[in-house]
């Protein structure tokens, strides 16, 4: 299938642990794009199967194929034919792999991927002070602690995927959030391009 020049998809990927403030970022950054921000955990949430649920509560992550298949149905619905911010997507080798294929398929591409770096401890400390805010089953010591393991061993590679194609940015996630989207902002507008 050759590209749809009407469909030319630009992407902008938040990476961070749980707890970095990628659904902060990806909102603040959603609003100064006018593209759609799409959190691969928001889409999963709303998937009410029991099955998923459970998992999501444990802290362990979703199989690929369904995650990718419900973040690619979220792309080609009309309002992201621009673009989109995702946030929490791809989070395996596998899933950036097919976020690859969709593009090289659709003939659109990724603008940037932020990685929002925060240290362990204070991603935790930060999931269990949003608790009573968040009123999420999974945003809880226990299972905060499975999620930074989980992500410390999964993103490393990805990671090192979007550093080699030039379009990492790492930026320090423990600034205040309006330093950090300033820092996202003026990324997107330097034309310098991230450091390799
Ligand atoms: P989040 O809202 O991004 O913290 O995601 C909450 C939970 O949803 C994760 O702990 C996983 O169980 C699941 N999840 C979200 N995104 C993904 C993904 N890209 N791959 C696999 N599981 C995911």
């Amino acid at each position: 299938m050759s590209p749809d020049p009407e469909r030319r998809s630009q992407l902008f990927l938040i990476f961070g642990g749980p707890g970095a403030g990628k659904g902060t970022q990806a909102s603040l950054l959603s609003q100064s794009l006018g593209i759609p921000h799409i959190s691969s955990g928001e889409l999963l949430r709303e998937h009410q199967r029991r099955d998923t649920q459970n998992v999501m509560s444990s802290g362990e992550l979703l199989p690929d194929d369904l995650v990718t298949g419900v973040v690619m149905a979220r792309l080609e619905q009309s309002d992201a034919a621009q673009g989109a911010i995702l946030d929490g997507f791809p989070r395996t080798v596998a899933q950036a792999r097919a976020l690859d294929a969709w593009l090289d398929q659709r003939g659109g591409g990724i603008c940037a991927a932020f990685y929002l770096d925060v240290p362990p401890d204070e991603l935790v400390a930060r999931i269990v002070n949003r608790r009573e805010i968040s009123h999420r089953g999974d945003d809880n010591a226990a299972v905060a602690e499975r999620r930074v393991t989980i992500f410390n061993r999964e993103m490393p590679p990805i990671l090192e995927h979007y550093a080699a194609h030039g379009q990492l940015y790492r930026i320090d996630g423990a600034q205040s959030v309006d330093r950090i989207h300033k820092q996202i902002t003026e990324a997107l507008a330097s034309p310098a391009g991230p450091d390799r």
